[in-house]
């Protein structure tokens, strides 16, 4: 079982490529990190967080056998608390 920490968007990290991967720990392997649509040359932030997180994190609760990687393992094997919905807070801050 899986508990994605990255499950709120709280986690994001960029790389200096542009691709977004859910966290920090992910390495270069991986599906997400040769997707354009995790790329901010090629989709919005807005899309990122709201479509493809939300897909990503989907995929590795109902499957993590095909969609976790070691890092999620290692450090998403135990609960843990958030506050409700942060993500959807920061995308109607008005600056
Ligand atoms: S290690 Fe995996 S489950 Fe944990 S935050 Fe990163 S991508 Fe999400």
């Amino acid at each position: 079982m899986i508990y994605p920490k990255c499950e709120n968007g709280e986690r994001l990290y960029v790389t200096s490529s542009s691709q977004v991967r859910p966290c920090c720990w992910l390495g270069e392997k991986g599906n997400i990190n040769q997707d354009k649509k995790w790329n901010l040359n090629h989709n919005t932030i807005e899309d990122i967080l709201n479509v493809q997180l939300k897909e990503f994190v989907k995929n590795l609760k109902e499957n993590p056998k095909e969609w976790a990687q070691m890092a999620c393992y290692g450090q998403c094997k135990k609960p843990f608390t958030s506050i409700e919905k942060p993500t959807e807070e920061w995308l109607h801050v008005k600056t």
